[in-house]
């Protein structure tokens, strides 16, 4: 469904029914795969034939999802996750191990940056990270021998900054490496990464793109553009034979536009096993045929809303990359012109307790750590999904105490401000 247009993609994209087959994609609930011989079998287990063997490895209904995904993002090849946090570690730990080093925007999901700063440093995976607003000069330094990717956010969740996705893939490739894009905020409906030049994208689906609270998972796609062997020596995991399965090259054996999400498949589900389920893949499925109509109403939603809170005295700042006053609207408009996201994040006068006040005077929006969801939602990052970071971390983060995060759901927008005011009035 190449030459179909986005819609069309969330709607019909990665599956097509033959004479008789389901219109809806079928959800197979099943571990195993019969074969008739060992012989049929072993040629999959040597990754010299295609087939399904196991669902910890893959599953038609998650490929399936997949191919839709991969479809609207215009990639080469894509992978169903268990969630978000598995698609980052997997984007990044396919292609660097101890000792090797990545560039990071400093503005990224905190649970993200956890995974970085914390878990994947244990691994002797090392991170730089600089801020999305950062100069040429100082991205450039922040590249070491060892890096292997440059990671980043198209629309950071919750500093909302928005990256220069086009200056961060020139400075990844002039140094030999991908650039990787968490697209999850904006989704393929208002950006797709890479169009600017971005190599892979990661999503956690769990957020618009289910949209409806359902189902937690995670996807990776590659944009198949990155020439692995030209930078052999980087990625030997790729570009040099693989024991565990008879000496493959995966470069060699799957091409360009195959060899990453193979590796990925291959190696980091059969070890680690991060699968999502074929009855979340279903409902993520759901989620995204009405996707590009969700998107157009959040984001509606998200610019009514600021627009209101940017009038309102009780309010001291406003963050939403659609008011003119922002200081990203400019690259938002260029990374996405129809639109942005529907959340947006704001100071209330009075600080961090007018903060939890408001947020408890509120009747309709409610006070959860989800975001992106078809109700809207609101969170105090500082006490809950950031509380990890120190002050100083949080300040390069974006993320100061008194911030409130707004996801606008897609009621009518006119009940979301009279709740907002109605809770401004208790103060
Ligand atoms: C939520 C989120 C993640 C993590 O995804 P999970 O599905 O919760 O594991 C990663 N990146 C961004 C931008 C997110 O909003």
């Amino acid at each position: 469904m190449k030459d179909v247009r986005l819609e069309t993609k969330c709607v019909q994209g990665g599956y097509t029914p033959q004479n008789g087959e389901p219109r809806q994609i079928p959800i197979v609930q099943s571990t195993t795969f019969k074969y008739a011989t060992s012989e049929d079998m072993g040629k999959l287990f040597d990754l010299e034939a295609s087939g399904y063997f196991y669902s910890r490895l893959q599953n038609p209904t998650c490929d399936t999802v997949a191919a839709k995904i991969c479809a609207m993002e215009g990639g080469s090849a894509a992978m169903l996750l268990s969630s978000g946090q598995a698609a980052s570690f997997f984007s990044i730990f396919n292609i660097a191990s101890a000792g090797d080093h990545v560039v990071s925007s400093s503005s990224i999901y905190g649970g993200t940056y956890n995974l970085f700063a914390v878990t994947m440093k244990r691994m002797g995976i090392d991170f730089t990270f600089v801020s999305p607003d950062c100069t040429d000069e100082e991205l450039n330094a922040a590249f070491q021998p060892n890096t292997k990717a440059v990671f980043g956010e198209t629309i950071a969740n919750p500093a909302l900054t928005v990256l220069d996705i086009e200056r961060f893939a020139k400075a990844a490739h002039a140094h030999g490496v991908p650039l990787i894009i968490d697209n999850t905020f904006a989704t393929p409906v208002n950006c797709r990464p890479f169009e600017f030049g971005a190599d892979i994208v990661t999503h956690s689906t769990t957020k618009y793109m289910d949209g409806h609270g359902v189902a937690v998972g995670g996807c990776i796609v590659d944009s198949g553009n990155f020439d692995w062997t030209a930078h052999a020596d980087k990625f030997p995991g790729l570009c040099t034979p693989d024991e565990s399965y008879h000496g493959i090259t995966y470069t060699e054996k799957f091409g360009q536009g195959g060899a990453y999400i193979t590796k990925a498949t291959a190696q980091l589900m059969r070890d680690f096993g991060s699968t999502q389920s074929p009855q979340s893949a279903f409902y993520l499925n759901l989620g995204l045929e009405s996707l590009h109509l969700r998107m157009e109403r959040h984001c509606f939603n998200g610019q009514k809303v600021a627009e209101y809170l940017e009038s309102d005295n009780r309010i001291s700042w406003v963050n939403y990359p659609g008011l003119p006053s922002n200081k990203y609207y400019e690259l938002a408009k260029k990374y996405m012109p129809n639109g942005t996201c529907g959340v947006v994040s704001f100071g209330v006068k009075g600080g961090r307790a007018a903060a939890e006040k408001f947020m408890k005077a509120l009747k309709m929006i409610a006070i959860e750590t989800h975001v992106a969801d078809a109700r809207s939602c609101c969170l105090h990052p500082a006490s809950a999904t950031h509380r990890q970071m120190n002050e100083q971390e949080l300040i390069a983060a974006g993320i100061p105490g008194d911030l409130i995060r707004l996801s606008c759901g897609i009621e009518h927008y006119q009940d979301l401000i009279d709740d907002i005011r109605a809770a401004l009035d208790t103060l």
